[in-house]
């Protein structure tokens, strides 16, 4: 489960991104839909995702511009463009506009996944740049940029925690799991309770939700 890779499937043919959704699921991916540029640019604003597969051809804002925005806006998530538009100087466009990758449509789906794939392994290394409802996580330096314009360093733990929850966008986390996977040498699930409390105080009381009965995930901001 933690290996688990978030794609953000970005798609106003719905058929197609069912479809999408299904395979990449079943290649173990955690798939986010949406179907059009204004929830696409909520939701990779919002939230870390480990790749874009993003339609060039969508309504109102289209998949180029909503790419562009989010690189203002700092994100760097690898994103791969899928466009009928294939000929070069389409594929010229949308690298040069940000894409790591462009696919032209009708495509093959063996060779999206190796494009996936590919794409996954060349950004590893950035992959403990993690966003979230109201900042950005530098893992390796263990600091947060608030949206608000305030840095914040964490504890390694409270940088492990936040990492974690983080990664998985909605993600409800139980005592025992996040045991489990961040704080391994305690034996007891209080520090979970100390750790939320600590990320609390350096980051706003209303980062991080608490889920009665069953644990925390990090707060959608909407
Ligand atoms: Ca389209």
């Amino acid at each position: 489960m933690s290996n688990e890779r978030c794609v953000l499937v970005v798609e106003d043919d719905v058929r197609l991104a069912s479809m999408l959704q299904e395979i990449l699921e079943s290649e173990g991916y955690a798939v986010v839909v949406v179907h059009d540029g204004q929830r696409a640019l909520h939701e990779g604003l919002s939230w870390h995702f480990d790749v874009l597969l993003l339609d060039r051809g969508l309504p109102a804002i289209d998949g180029l511009d909503v790419l562009g925005r989010l690189r203002d806006r700092g994100v760097t998530t690898p994103a791969l463009i899928l466009s009928a538009l294939s000929n070069p100087a389409d594929r010229v466009e949308g690298l040069d506009r940000g894409a790591e990758d462009y696919l032209g449509k009708p495509f093959d789906i063996d060779e999206l996944l190796a494009r996936l794939r590919s794409l996954l392994r060349r950004h590893a290394a950035t992959a403990d740049t993690v966003r979230f409802p109201g900042g950005l996580l530098e893992s390796a330096s263990r600091t947060v940029a608030l949206d608000g314009g305030r840095v914040v360093v964490l504890s390694e733990r409270e940088n492990q925690l936040l990492l974690h929850l983080a990664r998985r966008p909605r993600q409800v986390f139980t005592r025992e799991v996040l045991i489990d996977s961040v704080f391994t040498d305690a034996d007891d699930e209080g520090v979970v309770d100390t750790y939320v409390h600590y990320l609390r105080k350096k980051l706003g009381r209303s980062c991080v939700l608490t889920v009665r009965g069953v644990g925390y995930r990090l707060r959608e901001i909407s």
